[in-house]
């Protein structure tokens, strides 16, 4: 039996590469409907900045019954890049904590309770950011890249002074999901993430790298864990090439943007069938750290 945690993280188009939220305002009751028709509830993750500009989404997602969660300010790297993104500049580890109480602060208001589980854009956590969560009084943190670090399988609680290694925090530290069984092929070990296999690859595709990993599990007497991220803006169609605004304009790689829209709504709907087909249990993030309490 594997317990599975679907982290929907919201956010502008194409994570920050835009400023737009076509995605969250159109593709998020899409991914409220199919979750219901599996009797699913996840956890959203919304950035301060989202909620300021569209707080009826998280009224709708609140009142759905699903868990609302903080995704930074901006969006902004609050932890250790772990490769380069165009434009994006670490916050120093002196200004995390303020950030990140910012951030909580506009999501608790539109909420009507503070959040209590926080996902680092792009994983890219820190030691610095995993205190200043637990400062701020968060029960589970879903930031800990499973591809890069290779360590943790299961939730844990961090360590004061590394938040990659078991310590004595009282904040859980959630794994996101990635195929320990195979050989990576990239430098960095971004082939054994999920992510964006089910809309690029398909899911089956997916669910032969989950089933490896659960092998993989088996082997070490682990029970598997299976920590997801998915972004309202894959369930909307992306637009291909060079966005433009403001003074410029960029342009994703394809594999960013490739199948987003009814093609990756399709792929999620069928990810979750064969997900509870092998008896996948689902759980809100919150619901992790009052188990493991
Ligand atoms: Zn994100």
């Amino acid at each position: 039996m594997a317990r599975v945690v679907l982290g929907i993280d919201c956010e502008t188009d194409v994570g920050s590469w835009t400023p737009y939220y076509e995605g969250l305002v159109n593709a998020t009751p899409v991914i409220l409907d199919l979750l219901n028709r599996h009797g699913i509830t996840a956890t959203f993750f919304f950035t301060g900045d989202s909620v300021r500009k569209h707080p009826e989404v998280v009224g709708r997602v609140r009142d759905a019954g699903h868990e609302v969660g903080c995704h930074s300010l901006y969006h902004e790297t609050v932890g250790t890049p772990l490769f380069e993104i165009p434009g994006i500049y670490p916050l120093l580890p002196e200004e995390v904590e303020n950030r990140l109480k910012v951030a909580t602060d506009i999501v608790a208001q539109a909420a009507g309770y503070r959040p209590v589980s926080f996902r680092a854009p792009r994983l890219f956590g820190s030691t610095a950011m995993v205190n200043a969560l637990e400062a701020l009084g968060y029960a589970t943190d879903a930031s800990y890249p499973m591809y890069y670090y290779r360590e943790r399988l299961v939730p844990y609680h961090p360590d004061a002074a590394d938040w990659t290694r078991e310590g004595a925090l009282r904040i859980v530290e959630l794994p996101n999901f990635a195929d320990l069984s195979m050989d990576s092929q990239d430098p960095y070990g971004r082939d054994m993430d999920q992510w964006p296999l089910f809309r690029t690859a398909g899911a089956p595709a997916l669910m032969h790298h989950i089933d490896g990993y659960m092998r993989y599990c088996e082997g070490r007497q682990v029970e598997p864990f299976l920590c997801f991220y998915f972004h309202p803006w894959e369930f909307h169609p992306m637009p291909q090439g060079e966005i433009h605004y403001g003074e410029g304009a960029v342009r994703p790689d394809p594999f960013i943007v490739q199948n987003c829209g009814p093609e990756a709504v399709k792929q999620f709907d069928l990810l979750l069938a064969m997900l509870r087909d092998r008896g996948a249990q689902f759980f809100q993030a919150r619901q992790i750290a009052q188990e493991a309490s």
